[in-house]
């Protein structure tokens, strides 16, 4: 059995993907070929944005972000610590500090009692209060329209990290239209992946769009060797923009195939687990499925038990970044981060992926049950 089964999703169009990749090779603009601008297009009508930039990976969008807002030394950017580390890494690298923000321990998604706490304690210690940095954790969107009422308070730009959320809806609204800028990533394990590294970058604003067209290809003025800013070399492939268009094409159709699972899942655990909350006004797209053990030695035997069975698990994520070696030392909520510290310890993620059947989750629920 696989945690996510990229075989069954190639076996499917792979034939389709094939003669892509064979019409890039003929063409031979590898570099911002067609396929980029065509793609760039389709995710704008897919998620209703302005503007729709790709770029080399999730990481890079969210430093050419953070560029193109104009975020550096002296500037709080607030993250939340349950994160993969990409959410903070790019803070210090343009040299504004991260200050690190609890999550809610229902939808594991930003808090923003947290969040104010932390930009208090930014203006205490000298530092503006720049931007935030929201997690669609999961699948997840977060919870945006508290948090843009207290960004519009305090003048901060809204970052959305959707490498996990691409495609979930809030409250009518696909992620890639909230907040001032989204990111996602392409990495092959996200739920719209590509074959190699790739990431994007949305938005509504048009002064924001160009001068993130100008960023990912070296700080690009109007021609080739005119440069009127510090940028990066940060493009999408031009093949891999080929792969994901036809991904994308079944993608809706993987999301609710996705979301079936989910619900699967939750009918039969949610007696004995604590299952995943989604709040009303919106949907899911499952980049996990997530549960809570009751502790730490639990989740353990939990997962013991399903390799046991030959059933992969994950534990995302073992450490919060604020406990981590390389972001200790950042400011936090002086309240302490205890919802990002109890998950770190108990949840755990079942196998999930468009192509579940569901054979592979009856094995996964019995398994489940019978340590429970
Ligand atoms: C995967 C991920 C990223 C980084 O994406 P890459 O394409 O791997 O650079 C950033 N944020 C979150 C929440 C992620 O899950």
């Amino acid at each position: 059995m696989q945690f996510i089964d990229l075989a069954s999703q190639q076996a499917r169009i792979k034939k389709r993907i094939d003669s892509r990749i064979q019409t890039v090779l003929a063409h031979g603009a590898y570099i911002m070929g067609p396929e980029v601008q065509e793609l760039e297009q389709k995710l704008a009508d897919f998620c209703g944005a302005k503007h729709v930039l790709g770029c080399a990976n999730g990481t890079d969008a969210l430093q050419l972000a953070l560029m193109a807002l104009d975020v550096g030394v002296g500037d709080a950017v607030f993250v939340p610590s349950f994160t993969f580390a990409a959410t903070a890494e790019i803070v210090p690298f343009v040299g504004a500090t991260p200050v690190f923000v609890d999550v809610d321990s229902k939808t594991y998604n930003l808090d923003v009692n947290s969040l104010e706490r932390a930009i208090r304690k930014a203006n205490a210690l000298g530092l503006r209060p720049a931007a935030v940095i929201p997690v669609d954790l999961f699948g997840l969107a977060a919870d945006y329209l508290p948090i843009q009422k207290l960004a519009d308070a305090h003048d901060l730009k809204i970052i959305a990290d959707s490498a996990q959320g691409f495609g979930a809806n809030y409250h009518g609204k696909c992620t890639g239209t909230l907040g001032d800028v989204t990111t996602t990533s392409f990495f092959p394990a996200k739920p719209l992946g590509c074959y190699g590294d790739g990431g994007a970058l949305m938005t509504d604003d048009d002064n924001l769009a160009e001068r993130l067209s100008s960023l990912r290809i070296h700080g690009k003025g109007r021609g080739k060797y005119d440069n009127s800013r510090i940028g990066m070399n940060s493009r999408l492939d031009t093949i891999q923009a080929a792969v994901l268009l036809e991904k994308l094409m079944i993608y809706p159709d993987e999301i609710v195939a996705r979301q079936k699972a989910a619900q699967y899942y939750t009918e039969h655990l949610e007696d004995r687990f604590v299952t995943p909350y989604t709040p009303m006004n919106q949907n899911s797209i499952w980049a996990q499925y997530t549960l809570l053990a009751d502790d730490n030695d639990r989740r353990s035997n939990h997962m013991a038990r399903l390799k046991e069975a030959g059933i992969p698990t994950g534990i995302y994520y073992p450490l919060p970044l604020h406990q981590q070696a390389a972001y200790k030392n950042f400011p936090c909520d002086p309240e302490g981060l205890p919802v990002s510290e109890m998950l770190s310890q108990r949840a755990f993620s079942l196998p999930m992926h468009a192509y579940l059947t569901s054979d592979d989750q009856e094995k996964i629920i019995a398994a489940l049950l019978a340590g429970n």
